[in-house]
């Protein structure tokens, strides 16, 4: 049995086993070491079992020569082989070396050759023996690690890797250099923290407790900075690894700025199309998107906590004249200036937007007093209506409000809308630069007048007016001097009904001139037949609108139907009321003179309600007045009053005119009216008004 020997110490411990065959097949087996040995005297070889396994053998299948094993070799490794065979027979000493063979089978192996001669006593060489290893799985581990750290090396990623504990850094490859500005001998210096911006200590440890958690390559975004300053987005993975025996980190990083940049860009697109989707681009306030969402949110908020709020709808007054006369530039910069004023008026926690063109709305988040919103209403209009200098421009602006409240008006977000914007229509009705309350009352109304100004056509078309009559009395004599005219509306589903409920709707709509003109020709015609049935109606007292005034055929309308019916002149009397006379009173002068040259008298009804001045009385061309009701109705209770009335009738008497006292409903104002010289009196004390047939048969019984 040959003995094997690697090194000195492997020698000795091969000896000892030298009689245990078992165990050195064992260690054979292991190692994969094999030895040979060549006499080199007889030149023979011998072969370790291994040796022969080694070269691609089965045990003892061929005679072991030098050449065999040589032959096998891959040429380009035979001259190497040879010159250290050489090598080893000159010097005696022990050589190694590595060389490529191809077995029978053809597979190519690395091996590792240990060499050495053996001298006899007389120092001549004697023996060549050595070991065969197969080390292929070693050299292809090298070259395998050789090709990684070259990979490493020269990855387009920035690759560093770290003391596990300290973060000092390791190794940094070309990459890392070359991107943060910094020689390898420089980074060696460092640690991670001198190369990001925002790294703390802190996250650090984060990040290394959830890669002992999850045992998976952490991904980080992190700023860098190089060497110059200047900072760079990263993409960075980090791995724990074991390197040169120490617990080390390694970060594979990759540069996102682009990518970063790319997302911001983004992220400001997006904030800027959210931007546009919720403010208005002139004032910057929020536009109706945003308002509603805020109208939304203060109807959840006011419902949690009971709080009460308002929402105001502003418009501004003749705005497009604005427009249309100094030009859109101009006017944009008047809704700029005014969203300066509303945003500066109110607090923080409240909401001004621009709903469109000159509307904005105000949400008043958290109403204690009506008496809040009232004055911050009116600091509103006041704002509004402070000179708005632009230019060579001093514009003076004034406003509309309506306002509904949260919860009185409604707990819905549509209605509180819906319910503003009709008050603030309301505000515009009534005179501009004001405000409005919305109330459920007003709901009520609103609804009933789109109702009521459909079915007023309806009326007019299918003819549902009546007219009735109300005798006026002369209390001396307790006859009848005159009646007037009082239409009524003879619902087909709701009865009867009193012009109060549909007169303003009629106003507004127009339909009031058709109105009077059936009033005037229903009532002429039953005045024209009693006086032909001798009855002695009196005078014909007609209500008589402005409008229809104003209305270009009024009066030859009226004195056609006068002329067709057989009606006189002298017999008619039309009742203006005194608040439509004052409110243009040279006009009423001119139109009411031409009434007096035609020999119809004039009434101005509802004397006392409509502040006439002195001077316009005079010229007016009127006989008589009529008291209103409101300062008879508390007769003989009230002194105020008593005290107008009084003064009303010494005017009246003053300036020769007749009067007349309507409303009376009680004998102690007839008593008190006859005591202060009024004759004259209308009331349900006589007569309510009543229908033409009845009229008929009181005239003939007070004939009798
Ligand atoms: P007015 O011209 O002042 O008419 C008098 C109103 O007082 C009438 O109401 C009458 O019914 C009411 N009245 C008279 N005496 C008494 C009384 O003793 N007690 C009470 N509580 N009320 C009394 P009515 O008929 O409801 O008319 C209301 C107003 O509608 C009228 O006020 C008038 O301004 C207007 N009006 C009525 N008919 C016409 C019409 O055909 N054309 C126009 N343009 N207006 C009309
Ligand atoms: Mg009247
Ligand atoms: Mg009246």
């Amino acid at each position: 049995m040959p003995i094997d020997i690697l090194k000195d110490d492997l020698a000795t411990a091969l000896k000892k086993l030298q009689a245990k065959e078992n165990s050195f097949m064992l260690l054979e087996n292991i190692t994969k070491l094999g030895s040979w040995e060549i006499d080199l005297v007889t030149k023979k070889s011998i072969w370790s079992d291994q040796s022969y396994l080694n070269y691609g053998y089965k045990v003892g299948e061929v005679e072991p020569t030098l050449e065999l094993f040589l032959s096998h070799l891959v040429p380009e490794d035979l001259p190497r082989a040879q010159q250290t065979l050489a090598k080893i027979m000159q010097s005696g000493e022990v050589e190694s070396f590595e060389c490529r063979l191809t077995k029978e089978s053809g597979e190519t192996i690395n091996l590792l050759l240990h060499g050495q001669v053996i001298y006899d006593e007389e120092k001549k060489p004697f023996k060549l023996i050595g070991t065969t290893q197969d080390v292929t799985h070693k050299v292809t581990l090298e070259k395998n690690s050789a090709a990684l750290s070259e990979l490493v090396e020269y990855s387009a990623n920035e690759i560093y890797v770290l003391e596990y504990e300290t973060l000092n850094i390791l190794y940094a490859n070309q990459s890392a250099c070359k991107t943060i500005g910094y020689t390898f001998e420089e980074l060696l210096g460092l640690t991670i923290f001198d190369i990001n911006v925002d790294l703390s200590l802190e996250k650090v440890e984060l990040l290394k407790k959830v890669y002992a958690e999850t045992q998976k390559t952490i991904s980080n975004r992190a700023l860098r900075l190089r060497k110059d300053g200047t900072t760079y987005h990263v993409q960075s993975y980090i791995h724990e690894l074991s390197y040169y025996h120490t617990k080390a980190l390694v970060i594979f990083s990759t540069d996102i700025t682009e990518i970063v940049q790319a997302e911001e860009q983004i992220l400001k697109q997006s904030e800027q199309i959210s931007f546009k989707e919720n403010y208005d681009s002139l004032t910057s306030l929020p536009n109706r998107n945003l308002f509603q969402d805020r109208l939304s949110q203060s109807i959840i908020h006011a419902q949690h906590s009971n709080h009460h709020f308002a929402l105001l709808f502003i418009d501004l007054d003749q705005f497009k004249k604005i427009n249309d006369s100094l030009g859109h530039t101009l006017g944009d910069r008047v809704i700029i200036e005014v969203a300066c004023r509303l945003n500066a008026l109110t607090d923080s926690e409240d909401t001004v937007a621009r709903l469109g063109g000159d509307e904005f709305a105000i949400i008043l988040n958290n109403i204690k007093k009506i008496q809040y919103i009232s004055a911050i209403t009116n600091k509103i209009i006041d704002a509004i209506k402070e000179p708005i200098k632009i230019d060579a421009h001093t514009l003076y602006m004034t406003a509309s409000i309506g306002i509904s409240l949260y919860p009185e008006d409604s707990a819905d977000a549509n209605d509180l809308t819906k319910f503003a914007d009709a008050a603030m229509y309301k505000a515009k009705d009534e005179g501009r630069n004001n405000f409005r309350f919305y109330s459920s009352e007003m709901t009520q109304l609103a609804f009933e007048k789109v109702i009521m100004e459909n079915s007023l056509l309806q009326a007019i078309k299918e003819n549902q007016f009546l007219v009735y009559f109300q005798p006026q009395y002369n209390v001396l004599t307790d006859k009848i001097i005159g009646m007037e005219a009082l239409v009524r509306w003879r619902h087909p589903d709701l009865g009867i009904i009193p012009p109060g409920k549909f007169l303003s709707i009629a106003h507004e709509s127009g339909l009031i001139l058709e109105i009077d003109k059936i009033v005037m020709h229903e009532a002429m015609r039953r005045f024209a037949q009693w006086y032909r049935d001798s009855l002695e109606p009196g005078k014909l007292s007609l209500n008589l609108t402005m409008a229809q005034l104003n209305s270009k055929d009024f009066v030859s309308d009226l004195l056609d139907t006068m002329q067709k019916l057989d009606f006189q002149t002298h017999w008619l009397e039309l009742e203006v009321l005194e608040s439509h006379i004052m409110s243009n009173p040279e006009e009423s002068i001119q139109k009411l003179n031409a009434l007096d040259k035609l020999g119809i008298n004039i009434a101005i009804d509802d004397f006392g309600t409509g502040y006439s001045s002195l001077s316009y009385l005079k010229k007016l061309p009127i006989k008589k007045l009529k008291i209103d009701r409101s300062f008879i109705m508390d007769i003989p209770h009230d002194e105020d009053d008593m005290a107008i009335t009084k003064a009303i009738i010494a005017l009246g008497t003053s300036l020769n005119l007749k009067i007349i006292a309507e409303g009376v409903e009680e004998k102690s104002q007839k008593e008190f009216l006859i005591r202060n010289g009024c004759y004259f009196i209308q009331g349900y004390l006589y007569s309510k008004p009543i229908p033409a047939d009845e009229i008929t048969l009181l005239l003939k019984n007070s004939s009798h």
